[in-house]
């Protein structure tokens, strides 16, 4: 039986692995949409700005697929919500995420 730590960082590199490509499309983005705006064109403004909302929404779903406190599933949010980068430990259960 793996410790919870361990455990919680190899689902933190997974998710990362598949999170890191909607991230690079989400700045891709985030700087096609600032650029095209910047010189008017607006259907390439529009394309990066949509082409940055999927990257959002996968992340979105990468995060709570995977994100999870290896001991009782729960996903690391703190109370409003937000996901916890570098949580200590679960909110949840209590389980140790952390060395
Ligand atoms: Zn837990």
């Amino acid at each position: 039986m793996r410790d919870t730590v361990s455990e919680f960082e190899e689902r933190r590199a997974q998710t990362w692995r598949a999170g890191k490509y909607w991230l690079g499309l989400l700045l891709a983005g985030i700087v096609g949409a600032v650029i095209f705006t910047k010189t008017g064109s607006e259907l390439f403004a529009m394309l990066f700005i949509f082409g940055g909302c999927v990257a959002i929404g996968a992340l979105f779903l990468v995060m709570r697929r995977g994100y999870r406190c290896p001991a009782c599933e729960e996903i690391l949010d703190d109370e409003e919500g937000a996901i916890l980068l570098f949580p200590r430990a679960c909110r949840r259960c209590g389980a140790k995420l952390r060395r």
